[in-house]
């Protein structure tokens, strides 16, 4: 099978090129030419255009930033709905607003033309290592026809529901993230104003209620001052402002998220966007005048 791949990004080059490896022949495009190089040095083809893209082949991936450059792609000037023929599939892998996607899957659909939107979880080294996550929404048939190719680039992948539902299930998953991360802040901060090893309050309570993923993936590096990312402030941002524009759209209070994401725009102020999301614990310690461990 010949697939378009367009975004080729910190996630969208190891997915692209766990692809190539399962046998599926790529057709890609970026505005960064030295994205594309490498992946064509993998042995994908090259496209100058989305459009080009879309001429070419029947399934289309897009790993993006966020909703505006999905809009560009998919319904700008030289976009993938210039040329894609009706039956094909878009498949949106982009973290964006799932009314967006909804929009787009509609302006799509006039023309015969099927979406999913299957945003994930994971970050780089799971991309790298084919073991995402992946949450889709869209029609059954459809994701029954490429649920092969998703599996190619992860170890989960789940159908939501209907369009849109994959990016609801990821603003669920920023959510909880984001609260889970400020809760380990908190906790480790209070610990370490007290005079008690904060290192080791996590060794005690990681087994219990309080133990979680993201406990076991931020504490130690928060303990060790690693704060280089992994996944970086400024897309947080992106993504919470997605998760409050559609909560607000649909009437849902958010209180928590809309205290934690002013945390975050207070260290993207302090110069922080670029850092890991573990750094929200340097809000805490700014505000109790204490650090979890000496900086190295
Ligand atoms: P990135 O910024 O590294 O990559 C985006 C790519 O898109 C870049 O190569 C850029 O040149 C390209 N691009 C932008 N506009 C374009 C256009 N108009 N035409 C063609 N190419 C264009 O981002 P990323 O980290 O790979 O993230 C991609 C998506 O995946 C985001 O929505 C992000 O929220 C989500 N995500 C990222 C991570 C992570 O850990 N980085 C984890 C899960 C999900």
């Amino acid at each position: 099978m010949k697939i378009g791949f367009i975004g080729l990004g910190i996630m969208g080059k190891p997915m692209s090129k766990n692809l190539l490896k399962a046998g599926y022949e790529l057709i890609v495009c970026d505005v960064t030419k030295a994205a594309v190089d490498e992946v064509v040095a993998a042995g994908a083809n090259r496209a100058a255009s989305p459009r080009e893209v879309a001429a070419q082949t029947e399934v289309i991936i897009t790993m993006l930033p966020n909703s505006p450059q999905v809009r560009q792609v998919v319904l700008g000037e030289n976009g993938l709905i210039e040329a894609a023929k009706a039956g094909s599939v878009l498949i949106d892998m982009s973290s964006i607003a799932p009314l967006v996607s909804r929009e787009i899957a509609a302006s799509l659909a006039e023309k015969g033309i099927e979406m999913l939107d299957a945003p994930v979880s994971g970050g780089e080294p799971k991309a790298i290592d084919a073991t995402l996550s992946i949450m889709v929404g869209g029609k059954k048939v459809v994701y029954n026809r490429l649920h092969p190719v998703l599996k190619a680039m992860a170890a989960s992948v789940v159908l939501v529901g209907d369009i849109g539902a994959g990016n609801v299930a990821k603003l669920a998953n920023q959510i909880i993230v984001a609260l889970n991360i400020a809760a380990v802040s908190e906790a480790l901060v209070l610990a370490a104003k007290a005079g008690v090893e904060p290192e080791l309050v996590y060794q005690a309570i990681r087994g219990g209620l309080a133990g979680s993923t993201v406990l076991d993936a931020k504490a130690p590096l928060m303990l060790e001052r690693k704060f280089n990312p992994g996944f970086r402030i400024g897309l947080h941002i992106k993504d919470l402002t997605n998760v409050l524009e559609t909560s607000h759209e649909l009437g849902v209070p958010l209180p928590l998220t809309a205290a934690v994401m002013e945390m975050l725009q207070a260290l993207k102020a302090d110069g922080l966007a670029g850092a890991d999301h573990g750094a929200l614990v340097q809000y805490y310690e700014k505000l109790a005048k204490v650090t979890l461990a000496p900086l190295a």
